[in-house]
């Protein structure tokens, strides 16, 4: 799954790490090497990801004896949305996670075909989301938005002619 990012990050006030170990530390929790091991992981670029996906950078970053095992990145993947570093989002009964700490609010398109997650941002849409909490009296977090459908390189391919005996 290859994905369009265009948004820039959002300045913060602490790195991903410090405010993990605040977050763990409230909750009478250790910083271990493997919870450590697996934010590095995460907030070394923006992507769009699954455990599975995270299992396989992990693997393949040649960790030796201090090996991740799936119920920690599991777990420690419920602890990153948590403490408000990570938002998860459902699609397909598949959870997909992204950062949300230091990266600016946004929504998706999402591909059908190709399974391209697009990422865009609308103040129209927050406006609009603004008013109708507003008039609920409701004290508004944020939303979660995806648009599902076929993108432009998709649609462009599906319009193709398919004459092929012609061309042969
Ligand atoms: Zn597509
Ligand atoms: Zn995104």
């Amino acid at each position: 799954m290859k994905d369009h990012f265009s948004l820039t990050g959002v300045t913060v006030a602490m790195t991903p790490m410090a405010r993990f170990e605040e977050y763990l530390q409230s909750r009478g929790k250790r910083v271990t090497q493997q919870r450590r091991t697996i934010l590095d992981q995460v907030f070394s670029h923006h992507e769009h990801f699954d455990a599975d996906d995270l299992l396989e950078e992990l693997a393949s970053r040649k960790l030796g004896d201090r090996k991740v095992s799936r119920p920690t990145v599991y777990r420690t993947l419920g602890e990153l949305v948590d403490s408000g570093l990570l938002r998860k989002m459902s699609l397909n009964n598949r959870s997909v996670y992204e950062h949300d700490y230091g990266y600016p609010q946004h929504d998706h398109l999402y591909c059908e075909e190709c399974k391209q997650l697009i990422e865009f941002q609308s103040k129209e849409l927050s406006s609009i989301c603004e008013t109708v909490a507003k008039q609920q009296r409701f004290r508004a977090k944020g939303h979660r938005l995806i648009i599902t459908g076929v993108c432009s390189n998709c649609n462009k391919a599906r319009q193709r002619p398919t004459h092929r005996l012609e061309m042969i």
